[in-house]
């Protein structure tokens, strides 16, 4: 088996043995093969190549991380994407989060913080041939109010509370994950859905530990 095949089989492993608390035992075959077809191995830091297709979140600079594949693989999942959606992520960071929803949803608009890193993606996901992404340097807690509504937002650094911004810009029957809690302690990956008449509905998936969310000032 090589490298990338033995992640999936160890995420599908880590659903099943998480299933519990997340609801969700298996990925949806699309998903699945999104997580094959993208290759983590180009949104790595220079020199990780190597541990591309280890389970693990790999520093990508700037004090930050490229996301757990088996995070990526169950937030992504839990969002229900479809072909047509359009979907919002937080915290562009190696674009390879964004590349996967890339390969589910009609459009992704993303935002990131940290203009190197947003550079960065860019590249990388030029570079892999991606040409629905819209990316935006900038404070994603204020959601890209020019293109919402959307159906899917997916943010992945952890906020102490839910971004106002966000659950606004969320379209009638959208879903949302985002960690919520204190910097790099106890925090907990929610699940929000937005229902056809607007009321919101929140569930907690699992804890988890993500780097945090900023308000755009970085020092
Ligand atoms: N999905 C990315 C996760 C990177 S870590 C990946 O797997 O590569 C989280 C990212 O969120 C970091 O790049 C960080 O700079 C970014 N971030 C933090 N606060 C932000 C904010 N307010 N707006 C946009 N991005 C933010």
């Amino acid at each position: 088996m090589d490298a990338r095949e033995a992640l999936l089989s160890e995420i599908a492993r880590e659903m099943r043995e998480t299933a519990r608390w997340t609801g969700r035992a298996t990925l949806s075959p699309r998903v699945a093969a999104a997580l094959a077809k993208v290759r983590r191995a180009a949104f790595v830091a220079p020199g990780s190549e190597r541990a591309a297709y280890e389970n693990r979140p790999l520093p990508i600079g700037h004090h930050q991380t490229i996301s757990q594949p088996f995070v990526v693989a169950l937030m992504t999942d839990l969002l229900d994407l479809r072909p047509g959606d359009t979907v919002l992520e937080v915290g562009t960071g190696s674009g390879y989060q964004t590349a996967i929803l890339a390969e589910l949803a009609g459009k992704v608009c993303s935002i990131e913080v940290i203009p190197e890193l947003a550079a960065g993606a860019a590249a990388a996901l030029a570079g892999q041939g991606y040409d629905t992404i819209e990316l935006r340097t900038g404070d994603g807690g204020l959601g890209w109010p020019e293109r919402a509504p959307f159906e899917a937002i997916i943010v992945t650094a952890a906020a102490p509370d839910i971004p106002s911004a966000l659950l606004e810009q969320l379209g009638l029957e959208g879903r949302m994950v985002i960690p919520v809690g204190p910097p790099h302690a106890d925090q907990e990956l929610l699940l929000i859905a937005k229902g056809a008449s607007g009321s919101l509905t929140q569930r907690v998936v699992l804890p988890v530990a993500f780097v945090p969310l900023t308000h755009g000032v970085r020092d």
